[in-house]
């Protein structure tokens, strides 16, 4: 499809148009007015074809949605709201214009569910695979972005929803088992949590935040470093997706949980005496948040503990007896 052509077609799928902009598609730039008294909070994610998806488990609207998906879920994890979007597509010849069609296409629903508006972008060709690349931009109260670093001894740490769907669901799909539609889901079109990023948002308490991108080991580690601190988790405590533990054991379940990554829930600590207010506000809005653990002491790292036997856990999700 010539640039043109794309641009074109793209404009003409549904797309949210914010009061704020002034310019959106169609001219060098895209002109936006910042919403006075919030900071701007942004990030770029790419996904690369061969290495974050292939088309034998992901179909194109699929990988539209996820490329947004990683990005509104980063967002999420600073306690802002995503607003706008522009996309870097760079397409080889074994595309056709209705599967990069569909890409958009998968793009613009979450985008349209979660009122963020394509700004712009840019389009190439490649030579080999495709190549997605996705800039949100959001925003958030002055002063109020939910960092890494803002955990402290005695936190609670939780984490929304549960854990390992994703692995499970590339794993049954790669290995071309029949696939669990929960988990084909949490694979493929991982819900996003910008409901409670708002509610967070409006809290006037310290929360640290992150998403899980690469797995619970590593995104505690993350947490861990930025604050400072030591986090203990409690193996028995982690939520694990439906089935998990019962179709591939206790043992593979929790390695999902901890390594599998991509189930882009969020990770944070809070002070003991706000867990129970965060609970019932999670609740409010359909959100199930879980304590997974407590931040121990001052120091780095993580350690698990499981029936009272405690190990420190790597990055890489591999625990040290
Ligand atoms: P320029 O040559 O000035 O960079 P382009 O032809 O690349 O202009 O883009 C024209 C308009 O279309 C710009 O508003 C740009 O942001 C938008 N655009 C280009 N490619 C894409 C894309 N893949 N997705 C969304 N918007 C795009
Ligand atoms: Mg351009």
């Amino acid at each position: 499809m010539d640039e043109f052509g794309l641009i074109n077609k793209i404009q003409r799928l549904e797309n949210v148009n914010h009061s704020s902009t002034k310019v959106g598609i169609g001219d060098d730039a895209a002109v936006f007015t910042p919403t006075s008294g919030k900071d701007i909070v942004t990030c770029v994610d790419t996904l690369t074809e061969g290495v974050h998806f292939t088309r034998e488990t992901m179909k194109p609207s699929d990988i539209g949605y996820k490329a947004l998906a990683v990005n509104i879920s980063d967002i999420a994890a600073m306690g802002a709201i995503p607003v706008y979007y522009l996309v870097t597509i760079a397409v080889p010849k074994d595309w056709t214009d209705d599967e990069i069609l569909a890409i958009y296409e998968g793009m613009q629903q979450l985008a349209s569910n979660e009122n963020v508006q394509l700004i712009g972008g840019d389009s190439v060709t490649s030579k080999e695979g495709l190549y997605l690349s996705v800039t949100v931009i959001g925003e958030v109260d002055c002063g109020r972005a939910r960092l890494r670093s803002h955990a402290e001894v005695g936190d609670v740490v939780f984490v929304t929803g549960d854990l390992g769907g994703s692995a499970a669901g590339l794993h049954q799909l790669l290995e071309g088992e029949n696939v669990e539609e929960h988990w084909k889901a949490a694979h493929q079109k991982p819900a996003m949590h910008t409901a409670l990023a708002y509610e967070i948002s409006r809290l006037p308490w310290r929360i640290a935040l992150n998403d899980i991108s690469d797995g619970l080991a590593s995104e505690s580690w993350e947490i861990a470093e930025s604050s400072h601190v030591q986090i203990e988790l409690i193996e028995e405590e982690i939520p694990l997706s439906a089935g998990l533990v019962e179709h591939f054991g206790q043992q593979k379940a929790i390695e999902m949980a901890l390594t599998g990554g991509e189930d882009f829930q969020l990770l944070g600590t809070v002070a003991r005496d706000n867990w129970q207010p965060l609970q019932t506000i999670a609740k409010e809005i359909g959100e199930r948040v879980t304590k997974i653990g407590t931040v121990i002491h001052k120091g780095e790292g993580v350690v698990m503990t499981s029936h009272d036997q405690t190990t420190l856990l790597s990055r890489d999700g591999y625990k040290h007896g």
